[in-house]
């Protein structure tokens, strides 16, 4: 769990490419820049983890000694309600080598986009998701992958499966798996969400009313600007793209209020530089709360 409000990028900034080191010292890197929380891309990843251990290990250790809070985006090539029998197990190995990935890294969580309804009824879909989601639980148990936590995406597009309910639901019925909750992607599904604080305060209860004030408390979260259509999410944009929402000042006040500690991973184009604009604006919320109960 978080020790507090937690920011970084969700894959590597651009500075560090330019720099052309090896990912193991990204952590000294964003440090330096004052974050504290990095998001590892395993997005094009098949079965077997396409990451050296020993470089893996290096990066977890790099983490740890620079206080980088360290998490893994799963593979994209992950379908868990595929329709398809052989789909779904490739799916499954896929997702369990990202794991096994993470667990070399010593990486919280791996994010994961949990698939699509193609035709068929949520409810069906959802069957599929929560037994697929089970069995690779179950492998994770007994290959000792159990440390790592499994954490379904709340999506952007009415066509994916993966609304704030269906993700709640698979983590109230799934060990091992926690929300990853996509400011974003919310904000798209439902075509322009967040209009209010308020807005945001009702995801936030209902996340406590489903899963407890501690989930609240530690969440796992995507946050970007993001433009939609009709059909939900079409494109990710910087924060200061302000004509673009959601705005982030709503989820800093309540972060502050409510005492939060969650990780966010900064999933704009600029990355880290926008990370940094989102811990200041938290900092800026913590600064007027104090002045306020002085
Ligand atoms: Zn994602
Ligand atoms: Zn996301």
């Amino acid at each position: 769990m978080a020790d507090r409000p937690r920011f970084g990028p969700a894959g590597m900034p651009l500075g560090f490419k330019a720099l052309k080191r090896t990912v193991d010292e990204m952590p000294g890197y964003l440090r330096a820049e004052g974050l504290d929380s990095f998001e590892y891309q395993m997005v094009r990843w098949g079965p077997v983890p396409q990451i050296r251990q020993e470089m893996a290990e290096r990066l977890g250790k790099n983490a740890d000694e620079n206080d980088i809070w360290l998490t893994a985006h799963g593979s994209y090539f992950v379908n868990l309600t595929a329709v398809k029998k052989e789909t779904l197990e490739a799916s499954k190995r896929r997702l369990l080598g990202c794991v096994a990935g993470a667990c070399w890294m010593g990486a919280h969580v791996v994010v994961f986009h949990p698939g699509s309804y193609a035709g068929r009824s949520p409810k069906e879909v959802f069957r599929v998701c929560e037994r697929a989601l089970n069995e690779v639980v179950e492998s994770m148990r007994s290959l000792g992958l159990g440390k790592v936590r499994l954490a379904p995406e709340m999506m952007g597009k009415a066509s994916q499966f993966g609304s704030l309910e269906e993700v709640l639901a698979l983590c109230e019925r799934v060990e091992l798996t926690e929300p990853n909750v996509d400011w974003a992607h919310l904000h798209a599904r439902d075509k322009g969400r967040f209009k209010t604080v308020d807005d945001v305060a009702e995801v936030m209860d209902v996340i406590e009313r489903r899963l407890g004030t501690e989930a609240l408390r530690n969440m796992h979260c995507h946050y970007s600007h993001t433009e939609f259509t009709a059909k939900g999410e079409r494109r990710h944009h910087n924060v200061d793209r302000v004509e673009f929402g959601p705005e982030f000042k709503f989820l800093a006040k309540l972060i502050v209020e409510r005492g939060l500690k969650p990780v966010i991973a900064c999933e704009t184009p600029n990355l880290d530089v926008d990370a940094l604009k989102l811990r200041d604006m938290v900092r800026r919320e913590m600064k007027i709360r104090a002045r306020g109960q002085a």
